[in-house]
């Protein structure tokens, strides 16, 4: 099956670098799900997660925004951060989506009100991300109990 080299880098790292069957990614304007052999493209992205199928598994990534650009069946994602599920610290990224919310609910300025909205997007993406993660492993809350 073909198959199109995909790398993720931050100014400070490089997240990802693989060879994947499919990419679903949050662009500006929308999901965009990119096969091999993609025309050439080059756009913003929104923060949201990023969906990776490779032999056969779903590998889940959060980014808080960047650029995407598709050239020669190899797509290079410049983000402002990036983390591969496993990597998230879904605490961390739940604590930050709830100190988010308080910022909005108690917003001074026009500015303290689009910093919290990216930041909230940003975190929820993190928090969404980690939890497909457990959920695939099945790794989720034990059921409860049966009385004896
Ligand atoms: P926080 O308020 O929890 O620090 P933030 O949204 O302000 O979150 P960023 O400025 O977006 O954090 O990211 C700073 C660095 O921390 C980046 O390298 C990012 O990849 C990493 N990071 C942020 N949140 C998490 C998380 N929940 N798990 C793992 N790494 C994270």
């Amino acid at each position: 099956m073909a198959t199109m080299r995909l790398e993720i880098v931050t100014a400070e790292r490089m997240v990802y670098s693989e060879d994947v069957d499919m990419l679903v990614a949050p662009g500006i304007d929308g999901q965009l799900g990119i096969l091999p052999n993609h025309a050439p493209l080059l756009t913003a992205l929104q923060p949201g997660e990023i969906r990776v199928d490779k032999d056969g598994e779903e590998n889940y990534m959060a980014v808080s925004g960047g650029f995407l650009e598709v050239l020669a069946n190899r797509v290079t994602i410049l983000a402002d951060t990036a983390e591969r599920a496993e990597e998230i610290d879904i605490e961390r990224a739940e604590a930050a989506v709830r100190r988010a919310e308080e910022r909005i609910a108690n917003r001074t300025s026009d500015m303290d009100l689009q910093r919290a909205v990216f930041s909230l997007r940003r975190s929820q993406a993190r928090v969404l991300a980690a939890r497909r993660r457990r959920s695939r492993r099945g790794d989720t809350m034990a059921p409860p109990r049966q009385p004896s």
